[in-house]
């Protein structure tokens, strides 16, 4: 791999591909995949990523807002893609997008009926989403039977899937909890099919679901922190590769006496003469400040240099004393190892955290 001359967040799609297919073999061949691209693909870039899984012929995408998703089309993305919360004042973009809402208030049901009927759609598809437990976005179970005369009343929409989503797919002691939805994922999935007279897709997985409950698949599984690497458990995370390496250079180096200090207010006073460098990557790049004053650490030519003093808004510094190294030299934030999780977990945060925060400011490289 070339050697970095200033801060590029790489993206590797081959890793990618490898977590796609490695998801793939946790799913019967029946089983549909969206792939979750919100966020800018966690934080990589969702053009990119949404092309390349297009052609390994992934079957769903999922974003979070509608403009997500006008993004995805104006690129030429042709797969469907569900919002998953759309905001009424955007459901006419959305029709005319050819976006698919996720519809989970009555609010939301009745605002996007009523513009699908005045674009004068028919079947305009819809995904349904029912609250199971995590108590965020969803009708609740009891809502079933309203839901179904409702959309009953109208030829404009039609329920294309079915959905919840987990609260702790990843922990086993909410191992009852997460049974507890699945069960009643089930109930709700019996009675509105029932009702309705038709077979609305059925989704409820996310990764750590589909790694963890095998029984609960249905039709599809919605990944997004897979795709990108990880797989929220020691065990699991050896399956996956992270696509995105954070990495740097060394800007300049110092060396400072015993009593000085380093960056603003002082936050690091030298007990020792000390080697530092500046790194030109701050919080204005996703890098909090929770990370300074020798939380985080960086690697270079394989070892940890801890970020000293108060995180800055371009640059860190970071102590180099024992460390063999020249001003220009490659400095890894995280990647493949230190991963962005073990980077997270220095200041008590997760992937899902670090990944998404890589500001646009850093330059998006891609190895294919
Ligand atoms: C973000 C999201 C996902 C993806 O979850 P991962 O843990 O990243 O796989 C799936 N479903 C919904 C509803 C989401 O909001």
């Amino acid at each position: 791999m070339e050697k970095v001359h200033e801060t590029v967040l790489e993206i590797d799609l081959n890793a990618l591909k490898h977590n796609f297919q490695y998801l793939k073999t946790q799913v019967k061949p029946t089983t549909k995949i969206l792939a979750v691209v919100k966020a800018f693909a966690y934080g990589s870039d969702s053009v990119e990523i949404a092309n390349f899984l297009e052609t390994l012929n992934v079957d769903y995408f999922a974003v979070a807002y509608t403009n997500e998703g006008v993004a995805l089309r104006d690129a030429g993305v042709k797969k469907p893609i569900l919002v998953l919360h759309p905001q009424s004042i955007n459901f006419k973009t959305l029709i005319e997008r050819c976006l698919e809402p996720s519809l989970y208030s009555h609010f939301v049901l009745n605002k996007f009926m009523e513009v699908a009927e005045a674009e004068k759609q028919s079947n305009y598809p819809v995904h349904i989403k029912f609250n199971t437990g995590l108590n965020r976005l969803g009708f609740e179970p009891t809502d079933v039977s309203d839901v179904v005369s409702t959309l009953k009343k109208t030829d404009s929409i039609q329920a294309k899937s079915l959905f919840s989503h987990l609260a702790a797919s990843e922990d086993f002691n909410e191992k009852t909890f997460t049974e507890k939805q699945i069960n009643c994922f089930k109930i709700i999935a019996e009675s509105f099919t029932e009702s309705i007279g038709y077979k609305p897709m059925l989704h409820l997985c996310n990764t750590s679901g589909i790694l963890n409950y095998p029984e609960a698949h249905f039709d599809m599984v919605r990944s997004g922190i897979g795709l990108y690497g990880f797989g929220n458990s020691d065990l699991e995370d050896q399956h996956f590769t992270p696509i995105a390496s954070l990495k740097s250079i060394i800007s300049q180096i110092h060396t400072i006496e015993k009593g000085e200090s380093v960056g603003y207010n002082r936050k690091f006073i030298a007990s020792k003469q000390t080697k530092t460098a500046t790194i030109p990557i701050g919080h204005a790049d996703g890098i909090g400040r929770q990370y300074g004053n020798g939380k985080g650490f960086v690697t270079i030519n394989n070892q940890q240099a801890s970020i000293i003093g108060n995180v800055c808004m371009d640059m860190i510094m970071i102590d180099i004393s024992d460390i063999d190294c020249q001003e220009g030299d490659e400095v890894i934030i995280f990647g493949k190892n230190p991963t962005a999780n073990d980077f997270a977990h220095t200041a008590n945060s997760i992937s899902y955290e670090i990944i998404t925060a890589i500001s646009h400011r850093v330059k998006r490289v891609f190895l294919k």
